[in-house]
């Protein structure tokens, strides 16, 4: 399939932008342009969100949601057989290792795939009344969804907002990252290819203070999908508070990884030092923070040592390769000067912390132990590859440690005994805790955080209810006004 970047999708069309330009997107391997990708401004998105209110209001609306799961699973299809140039583009604008892409957005068709399945079962219920009335709710679409994603899995993340709003009936303006549309942009191709209504898929990149601002500013978007971070959420809020549409928000993590003395050591800290430094460190969910029961605290941060040498660290598009570069310059200053931070608190650098020489944003795997909980380091999202190892004794304190700060979207847990599995897990406030295993996420299981980690799941069942309307019916059996 041939795919084009130079062009917003809107309405069905490859439109040249009004407000925006073509502008370089960045290869952070080299950190020169690998091509032109159109940026669209306010009167773009004004286009799109008519294009998305349309569909709405016409045929995509009056579909029955049978006839849109077909077009879904057609989509997905295509998706599947699309995943290698997918991979291939995000790599490109991303960095992140290609094994990673393929991996990743090879499960993405099984999402479509799984939210088409709900897409004819949102059904309401009846409420038991007396026989005066008859009580029952029905599930609509909520309308027209602003979604905003960010640059680390532009697909991923468009994956798991745009399954669940085509099932439930929505349509989408999709905003991508400014530093990584052009994955988002081939998506356009694919609707277009699957035959979906004119106007259902509007992807339109573009700045954050500008286009991003302008459609959650909107009045004609019901909704915003919104990933990213904490502080971007906090601004979003008060640009989309006259209009009091719906936010959905998954925001930043500083995870804890617990290692307790009683796991099955080689394990945990394999999926330990895996999950610091997949995707270059650049996911919400990893493993940054790596409490370490003492009794294992000096094998650990042996262990740590030992497979920071074995990572692969290079050209993103070699398979051979584990770790790329950072995603963009201001991501690579924004690791390098926590790597700074860290030394400065007095935290031991064990291994990496320096920027590689030569092109591109890349850093070495970097490790700190001797961290402590209230460090920066421990405490604030680096969104880079840095584990912070933390010594805890026994159960209360690695609690108080992984609870300890203003996040709360995933954590960790290894252990041989299944009744500290459960009664730690049970105390940790996250939205999502793994127990011997690590990042395991399917389109079946909530995603989502509490705290300051966002409002609202995606994947699972009760990603939808974000899309959907909730009426009550009330109607007297009797004809008199009860
Ligand atoms: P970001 O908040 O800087 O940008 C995210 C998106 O918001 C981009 O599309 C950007 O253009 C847009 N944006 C920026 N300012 C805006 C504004 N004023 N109005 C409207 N839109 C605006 O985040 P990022 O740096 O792209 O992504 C990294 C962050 O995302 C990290 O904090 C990470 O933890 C988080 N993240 C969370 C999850 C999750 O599922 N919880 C997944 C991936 C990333």
């Amino acid at each position: 399939m041939e795919y084009r970047f130079d062009r917003l999708f809107i309405g069905g069309e490859w439109v040249a932008p009004i407000d925006g330009g073509v502008r370089p997107s960045i290869d952070p391997a080299t950190g020169k342009p690998w091509g032109d990708v159109a940026y669209g401004g306010p009167r773009d998105i004004d286009r799109a969100v008519a294009a998305a209110r349309e569909a709405f209001e016409g045929r995509w609306g009056r579909m029955a949601p049978w006839e849109r799961a077909a077009l879904i699973r057609k989509f997905a299809d295509l998706y599947a057989t699309q995943v290698d140039a997918l991979a291939r583009i995000e790599t490109q604008d991303n960095g992140r290792a290609i094994r990673e892409s393929r991996g990743d957005i090879g499960m993405h068709a099984q999402y479509y795939h799984w939210f088409a399945s709900l897409a004819d079962k949102q059904g309401g219920h009846t409420i038991p009344m007396d026989d005066s009335v008859h009580a029952f709710t029905t599930r609509s679409a909520v309308g027209v969804v602003g979604t905003i994603t960010p640059w680390n899995v532009p697909l991923m993340a468009a994956a798991w907002k745009l399954g669940p709003a085509l099932a439930a009936g929505c349509t989408v303006v999709l905003k991508p990252a400014e530093q990584t549309p052009a994955s988002s942009l081939a998506l356009g191709r694919l609707f277009e290819e699957a035959g979906f209504p004119p106007g259902v898929i509007n992807i339109v990149p573009g700045d954050g203070v500008t286009a991003g601002a302008h459609l959650v500013a909107h009045p004609g978007v019901n909704k915003v999908a919104f990933t990213g971070e904490g502080e971007t959420a906090k601004t979003i809020l008060k640009t989309g508070a006259d209009t009091l549409k719906k936010f959905s928000f998954e925001l930043g993590g500083k995870a804890p990884h617990i290692l307790f003395a009683d796991a099955d050591i080689e394990n945990a800290l394999n999926a330990a030092t895996g999950s610091a430094w997949a995707l270059c460190g650049q996911s919400c969910a990893l493993g940054s923070r790596i409490l370490v029961e003492r009794p294992i605290y000096d094998q650990v941060v042996e262990g740590f040592r030992r497979n920071a040498g074995r990572v692969r660290v290079g050209n993103p598009m070699d398979p051979a390769t584990h770790m790329g570069p950072q995603a963009h310059q201001q991501q690579l200053d924004k690791t390098l000067s926590y790597i700074a931070i860290g030394r400065d608190e007095g935290a031991e650098l064990v291994t990496g912390g320096t920027q590689l020489a030569g092109d591109g944003y890349f850093v070495e795997p970097t490790v700190f132990a001797g961290v402590g909980a209230d460090m920066r380091i421990a405490q604030e999202e680096i969104f880079g590859p840095v584990a912070a190892i933390i010594p805890f004794d026994g159960e209360d304190e690695a609690v108080a440690i992984a609870n300890g700060t203003p996040y709360g979207l995933a954590a960790g847990l290894w252990t041989g005994d299944v009744g500290r599995a459960h009664r730690v897990a049970a105390r940790i406030e996250a939205g999502m805790v793994w127990v011997n295993t690590y990042r395991y996420i399917r389109w079946s299981t909530p995603y989502g955080g509490v705290k300051s980690s966002g409002w609202g799941r995606e994947n699972g069942v009760d990603a939808l209810d974000d899309y959907l309307e909730t009426k009550t019916t009330i109607v007297s059996t009797t004809g008199k006004f009860a």
